[in-house]
């Protein structure tokens, strides 16, 4: 038995892998048969299995990985802070890293959102969000603001609570019954859902509108609405225009409603600029950030916001503070590896060089937008998408099949097919993702 197949059989035996039909990886001989790719190490985008074959990683590990696996400095800067400190519990506790990091987050605001709340993944941060959120208001005399607003397609994570806000049908509707006060969903300004003639500014200002009723109707009950800023990514790299941010600001300011940016997959420079919504010229006054924050390398989130919000919770009653906690909040070998990340941004110019990597990206998709099948081929930043027109509901798995068979990691959403590979990667291994998007995608529609 190969390396890889005792791997791969012990796992399949023990390990419950995360979105998985686990069926789907015992029974080869079925259609929607998924290999399971057991890995032995990561050196900059490449993956290596036991084997020796490698895979060049085209989504970023599901959009955590800025710089490449086994970073040098990232892996510097956490064997230093493992010889110094590993954790430290954060209630009545500090430390450098925590520290360093809320003051580096701070400054990427511009001060405006200057306050850090820590946890571990991405579905915390939003319940931390929303449970902010509506003990601000609670704060202030407000108690009656205690519903959510969301996109269509939006994605804010899985646990019950972020599942209020998540409109992604298969990792809701089998726990409908449990999620409670599921939020009230608003139109996508998704600019696929343009009608003919329409500009993504004109759905926009569409998406804007149903916005704007709504609120002039329940704007009273109604603490933040939170959005996925320029990018929905699980609804398939949803995009659209900056004018919606801009919209969506002035009516949760007229209305008293909180603007909340989810910025878990858009943040850290994946569009273009550090924080996404940057592009529309607009500060929200809670911010999510994950994944990508500490380089792919730890599990990290953190909520940042504003001293207004923070102001309404400091009291002599215990009642008005956040009394939420998570055991690793702040966890310092997670903080110094988003320190180390953020120095990279600094060191290497990272926007800058990433502004001529996403013209090549650009340039490698370039020969797909004229396949038949082919449609709403996009981009923003570093993450380019395009839709496949099929009626076979295995085409994601058989794309993913052939295009690990080629040598790269790209893992459709339905029948999206995108591209959104760590920073690092090279010019010759972008134009490799073009070809293996375009050798998969003609074997997969075979
Ligand atoms: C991944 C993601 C989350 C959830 O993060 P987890 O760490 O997986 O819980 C929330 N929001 C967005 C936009 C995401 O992409």
């Amino acid at each position: 038995m190969s390396a890889n197949a005792d791997w791969l059989a012990r796992s399949q035996a023990a390990v419950w892998h995360p979105c998985t039909q686990m069926r789907h990886h015992a029974e080869q001989a079925s259609p929607a048969h998924l290999p399971l790719v057991p890995i032995a190490r990561g050196a900059g985008p490449w993956l290596y299995d036991f084997d020796g074959k490698r895979y060049l990683d085209g989504i970023s590990s599901w959009w955590t990985n800025l710089f490449g696996h086994a970073e040098p400095r990232i892996n510097a800067a956490l064997r230093a802070q493992l010889e110094t400190l590993e954790h430290v519990m954060l209630a009545g506790f500090t430390h450098q890293p925590v520290v360093e990091l809320s003051e580096r987050l701070n400054a990427l605001t511009g001060g405006a959102l200057g306050h850090a709340f820590y946890a571990s993944d991405g579905a915390s941060a939003t319940e931390i969000a929303l449970k902010m959120s509506f003990h601000y208001w609670r704060n202030v005399g407000r108690p009656e603001k205690a519903e959510f607003l969301c996109l269509a397609g939006s994605y804010h994570g899985e646990t019950v609570g972020a599942l209020a806000v998540t409109d992604v049908a298969i990792f809701k509707d089998a726990y409908a019954p449990l999620v409670r006060h599921a939020a009230h969903v608003l139109p996508s300004p998704d600019f696929r859902l343009a009608e003919t003639g329409e500009t993504p500014a004109d759905i926009a200002r569409r998406a804007a509108a149903g916005l704007a009723d709504w609120l002039e109707k329940n704007g009273e009950r109604t603490a933040a609405l939170i959005v996925e800023p320029l990018v929905q990514g699980a609804a398939g790299m949803a995009m659209h225009d900056p004018e919606y941010l801009r919209l969506a600001r002035q009516l949760c300011d007229r209305h008293e409603v909180h603007l909340i940016c989810d910025e878990i997959a858009v943040g850290c420079g994946r569009t273009g600029t550090f924080f996404a919504h940057e592009q529309a010229d607009i500060r929200p006054d809670l911010i999510c950030l994950s994944k990508g924050i500490s380089g792919g390398y730890l599990p990290l989130s953190v909520v940042l916001c504003s001293d207004t919000i923070y102001n309404a919770f400091l009291d002599d009653s215990v009642a008005r503070a956040f009394l939420h906690s998570h055991s690793y909040t702040g966890n310092p070998l997670a903080c110094r590896a988003a320190l180390a990340t953020l120095d990279i941004f600094a060191t290497d110019d990272t926007l800058t060089v990433n502004r001529r990597k996403a013209q090549k990206i650009t340039a490698a998709l370039a020969p797909l937008a004229a396949h038949p099948q082919v449609a709403h081929l996009r981009q923003r930043g570093m993450i380019a998408a395009f839709d496949v027109s099929t009626a076979d509901p295995h085409f994601s798995r058989r794309f993913y099949r052939a295009a690990l068979d080629a040598g790269a990691l790209l893992r459709p959403i339905g029948n999206t097919v995108y591209l959104m590979p760590p920073y690092v990667v090279g010019d010759d291994e972008i134009a490799l993702l073009g070809q293996v998007a375009g050798q998969a995608l003609e074997i997969a529609l075979r």
